[in-house]
């Protein structure tokens, strides 16, 4: 039997790709973004403390109501926004998939950035509606006003924004959202944002593009217990923002998945209200991975693109990125992801390698190892 004609040219992730080559081959997985380390223990207690407080049936539609609220708090006192509405989802992934159904129509065009998180594109084919993406080029990977000029049509309905940015780790700057913002206000855009790597910045400072100046009423911010708390394998997520947006989204997820999650919502809200300092202090770990593997990288003879953001490292490795991918575990017993997979410009970045630093010291210290052996 033959599949619908909306999945048939989807083919399966690069990251369950790779992640399956690392299990075969007994390779360091350096490729698929997850951390080798549980998130902070208080937070992992306030499943517990939910899993046997009877907080185990189906949580309202819109969220566990202390999760909403902590989201809303967070908001306010990192970013001073005041969303109207909250909904909770399964992982960022369920909210961007609900906000590109609830707000695109067929034939709408979708401003992304790329390279974009691959469920982008398939969320946007889904929709029916159509990409228009904004080249990012290496080294800097900036936004320019060419190519964002470039990308907005008559038709383009969402802004679909990402900072800092999967794959890339580029932090965007403020004269770049304020270019971006720009550009909704005057083409009557929605944004939808999706912060997902938001405590993730080593270098700059996140700036929500709903806290610029027009923004607010037209931007739905989403993000995600994963990354910026390391419990990526529990799968709780937000979108926050003006009502009408916000209810869009929550009509397409009602049907999806309805709710979940319910002892891990509750431990959600525990991550979101913890203190500052413990917060700032995950992002400091994360630096010094950073700082790690670019030097392993570095002495592997690959010059890397050091990330303002996120657990990403990009380096040109001078030729076929995809074939390298494929060959490294033979090679060197490391497995990375082809950044050109990202981008639908083939050509835009075709000897970039992405490799995540979100693994202990020790793991990271022996993948530079084995890298360095390509040197030889
Ligand atoms: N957006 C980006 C840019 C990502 O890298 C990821 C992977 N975590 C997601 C969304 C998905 O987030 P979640 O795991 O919360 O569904
Ligand atoms: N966000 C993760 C990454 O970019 C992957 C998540 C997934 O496997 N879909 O590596």
């Amino acid at each position: 039997m033959s599949p619908a004609a909306r999945v048939a040219g989807l083919g399966t992730t690069i990251f369950t790709e790779m992640s399956a080559l690392a299990v075969r081959t007994g390779a360091i997985n350096l490729g698929q973004g997850f951390p080798d380390t549980d998130g902070p223990a208080s937070v992992i207690e306030a499943a517990v403390a939910a899993l046997r407080s009877g907080e185990n049936q189906y949580a309202p539609l819109p969220g566990v109501p202390a999760l909403r609220e902590a989201v809303s708090e967070h908001q306010r006192d990192w970013y001073g926004l005041e969303p109207e509405d909250v909904l909770i989802t399964f992982g960022a992934t369920e909210g961007i998939a609900a906000a590109l159904l609830g707000l695109c129509d067929p034939g709408d065009e979708v401003v992304v950035l790329e390279p974009y998180y691959d469920s982008y594109a398939a969320c946007i084919s889904f929709a029916g509606a159509v990409r228009r993406p904004v080249t990012l080029r290496p080294p800097g990977f900036e936004v320019t006003v060419d190519a964002l000029e470039g990308a907005v049509t008559s038709r383009a309905r969402v802004l679909l924004l990402n900072s800092p940015h999967n794959p890339t780790g580029r932090v965007l700057g403020r004269a770049e959202l304020e270019m971006i913002a720009a550009a909704c206000v005057e083409h009557d855009l929605i944004c939808v944002t999706d912060e997902v790597y938001e405590h993730l910045v080593y270098d700059g400072e996140h700036i929500p593009i709903a806290t610029l100046p027009g923004m607010a009423a037209r931007t739905l911010t989403i993000s995600s217990v994963g990354k910026s708390f390391s419990f990526t394998g529990w799968k709780i997520g937000w979108c926050s923002g003006p009502a009408d947006l916000v209810a869009a989204t929550r009509m397409v997820k009602q049907y999806l998945t309805f709710a979940g999650g319910t002892p891990l919502q509750h431990a959600a809200a525990a991550a979101l209200r913890l203190p500052r300092s413990d917060i700032v202090a995950l992002a400091d770990d994360l630096r010094a991975k950073r700082d790690q593997l670019c030097s392993g990288l570095r002495a592997a003879g690959l010059q890397p693109l050091v990330p303002g953001g996120t657990y990403f490292v990009n380096a040109d490795v001078g030729v076929d990125a995809v074939d390298f991918c494929r060959g490294l575990p033979e090679r060197c017993g490391v497995v990375a992801i082809p950044t050109g997979v990202f981008y639908d410009d083939k050509e835009a970045a075709s000897s970039l390698v992405r490799f995540a630093f979100c693994k202990r010291p020790e793991v990271i210290a022996e993948a530079a190892e084995r890298l360095a052996s390509l040197r030889t």
